[in-house]
């Protein structure tokens, strides 16, 4: 993912210059065409039979049987009716005065004998065959028309990359698009710039070592690894690890995205990867960084029906071929990120290739704490900005999120003209980038205000008397992006969910339209995000994790993300399906609206509190409903504006 693409020239000798001469051609052509026919005149047959009468004319061309261009005797020029036409400054000495248009071939000749007879006249005519300019263009229209597109594909193939300045671009097809970074464009990224992932850095230290001191290695026989798979979801820091390692071991670093092989002709992905090998051995030692692998790298030949895709497979096949093919002493490592390793063909994975994996994973609480301090380096904080407590604040931010977030607050800080970000900048860019801009004017009536109100309050409370839903943290019924309030949740970590914990947590989500059923004996649609979740949720229970009595423990997932069009069971397990989802859903609707009824009184409490407050925190919660029994941990404490996950 790393950094931008910024090879933009200023000038560009675009291909369209190409034009250029090709009109300047045709212009030209047009003009030797019609010699003088910038002064001639065209004439009606009256004048043309007094001037061939008078005996003026010199010769007469009859241009594609269609019209006679007419030549006059140079002593004829003198007379006043021709001065007009050759004193002109158009005119050219030698070029034809008038044209004619004359109709039928056939007469127009019979007239010039008889005339040339009958009066004794001394001219002679000839035919002529000669393209005008528009026969021109329309034979050259083809040719134009092939070389626009071509130009047009050409560009398209070749442009953006690296090394694509110049009209050179053109020519570039094949050429591999990597990224080089090497002792002119200094990869300055160690492992101090990569916070957390203790783990992960110890993996790759390895290959910083096999670079630095190869012989080590080989000396004893052993093999120089060939590469290494990083997998994470995104913005974990892939790419700024692979960096670290190059900018480690101090050798040069070809970066691409996988992307970047394909394209739609057939051969130029495998002629690029030939390519970035090339230039990589010639660099060696050198590693190569291909991001996104999973574009040229899936599987092979499960989509073979829709065929389209034999060139990706030509391109997997040369890369696999190149890794094989360069030699142990060759140092050149591959180091290839993805977010999905399990789509990945398995052949990549085999000894000698990406035989290790390295598991890039979101940050945990404390390696959040670690991201946060690298990036408020640069940074001017103020004394009260507390990054342990924002670390807690940011379940399921990724490295790349937190970046963002110390940008974001500085942003937000620049705005209110302060001389140094304070925590409630970093605070207030975290609802932002969770939940989108506030909407201080979004007009909303006193009575669908209640019904937010009595919505929120309804997740609230029943999240609240629920062990295992997720420790409500913050109220609001400040319209915010989408939504027209929201109740955040302190989501804790776990790697496991049971099922009281799915339940329970789509009953909170439930507990929205339930109190709206219960007071207003009416429902609404603000309730879609709500049913949404639940319903994925309870797909998720019957149909993946296996957790439904019903359908049993068997799971219709598929790892290996080909969505296949046939459902991989029958009706009747289809039948059984949706009714298992729909009876856990209604099960907690009804058990939400349950709860609610018999917390009727606080339900009420803490909505006129919401209408009166818009936003309320754990305090407020504690006030109206006493301490919550089953909350061990009280990470959260009184400041305002906790975050985590959040329902609308
Ligand atoms: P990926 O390649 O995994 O999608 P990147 O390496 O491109 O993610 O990360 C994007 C940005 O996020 C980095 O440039 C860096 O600023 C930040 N980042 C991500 N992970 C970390 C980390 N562990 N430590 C410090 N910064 C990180
Ligand atoms: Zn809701």
């Amino acid at each position: 993912m790393g950094e931008k693409k910024n090879n933009t020239p200023k000038f560009k000798l675009n291909s369209y210059w190409i034009y250029i001469p090709i009109l300047l051609f045709l212009i030209g052509m047009s003009f030797l065409n019609n010699s003088g026919g910038l002064s001639s005149r065209k004439i009606a047959s009256n004048e043309f039979t007094e001037i061939l009468n008078d005996n003026d004319v010199d010769k007469i061309l009859i241009i594609n049987n269609s019209r006679a261009e007419i030549y006059i005797k140079e002593e004829a020029q003198k007379k006043e009716r021709h001065e007009k036409i050759t004193k002109s400054p158009f005119f050219r000495k030698g070029s034809y005065l008038y044209e004619y248009n004359f109709g039928d071939l056939q007469n127009f000749e019979n007239k010039l004998n008889e005339a040339k007879q009958k009066n004794n006249l001394s001219f002679d005519y000839f035919n002529d065959e000669r393209t005008s300019f528009a026969d021109t263009l329309i034979n050259f229209l083809p040719f134009i028309i092939l070389i626009a597109i071509w130009l047009f594909f050409m560009r398209r193939m070749s442009g953006g990359g690296a090394g694509g300045a110049g009209g050179g671009q053109i020519f570039n097809i094949g050429k591999s698009k990597a990224k080089l970074f090497d002792e002119n464009t200094k990869v300055k990224t160690t492992f101090k710039n990569v916070a957390g992932l203790e783990g992960a850095k110890e993996e790759v230290q390895e290959i910083v070592d096999f670079l630095k001191n190869p012989e080590k290695y080989t000396k004893l026989g052993g093999k120089i690894p060939k590469g290494a798979l990083l997998v994470g979801p995104p913005g974990t820091g892939k790419t700024l690890l692979a960096k670290a390692v190059a900018g480690e071991a101090g050798v040069p670093f070809f970066s691409l995205s996988g992307s970047d092989f394909v394209e739609m002709f057939v051969g130029v992905g495998a002629s690029r990867v030939r390519d970035l090998f090339k230039q990589a051995q010639q660099k060696s030692p050198s590693i190569i960084f291909i991001d996104e692998i999973d574009a040229i790298g899936r599987a092979r030949g499960k989509n073979s029906m829709t065929g389209g895709n034999d060139e990706r497979e030509n391109t997997l096949n040369q890369l696999l071929t190149e890794m094989d093919g360069f030699g142990t002493d060759t140092n050149v490592i591959v180091l290839a990120a993805t977010n999905r390793a399990e789509i990945l063909d398995k052949a990549l994975m085999r000894a000698g290739r990406f035989d290790r994996q390295i598991y890039v994973d979101l940050p945990d609480l404390h390696e959040r704490r670690e991201i946060f301090e690298v990036h408020i380096k640069p940074l001017k904080l103020s004394d009260n900005a507390n990054l342990e407590f924002l670390a807690q604040q940011t379940p399921g931010f990724s490295g790349a999120d937190i970046a963002n977030l110390c940008n974001e607050a500085a942003l937000i800080a620049a705005r209110n003209n302060k001389q140094a970000i304070e925590h409630q900048d970093f605070l207030d860019a975290v609802d932002r980038i969770v939940g989108g801009l506030e909407k201080k004017n979004k007009v909303i009536t006193p009575k669908e205000k209640k019904v937010i109100a009595y919505h929120e309050a309804g997740h609230a409370t029943v999240s609240w008397m629920l062990e295992h839903a997720a420790p409500l943290v913050k109220v609001t019924i400040v319209p915010r992006g989408q939504s027209l309030g929201a109740a955040w949740y302190l989501p804790e970590e776990r790697k496991i969910v049971q099922t009281e914990q799915m339940l329970d947590e789509m009953c909170a989500t439930m507990g929205g339209r339930a109190a709206e059923k219960l007071i207003f004996n009416k429902i609404s649609t603000g309730a879609l995000s709500d049913l949404e979740k639940v319903t994925k949720q309870a797909r998720a229970m019957v149909t993946v994790y296996g957790l439904n009595e019903e359908v049993g423990n068997v799971t219709y997932y598929d790892s290996s993300g080909n969505d296949s069009f046939v459902k991989p069971y029958s009706e009747e397990t289809a039948k059984t399906i949706d009714e298992e989802i729909s009876k856990i859903i209604e099960g907690q609707y009804a058990r939400a609206i349950e709860i609610l009824d018999e917390n009727k009184d606080k339900l009420d409490i803490l909505a006129d509190k919401l209408l009166e407050k818009e936003v309320i925190f754990k305090d407020d919660l504690i006030e109206i409903f006493g301490k919550r029994p089953f909350d061990k941990d009280n990470k959260v404490t009184t400041t305002n504006n906790e975050v985590g996950t959040k329902e609308d």
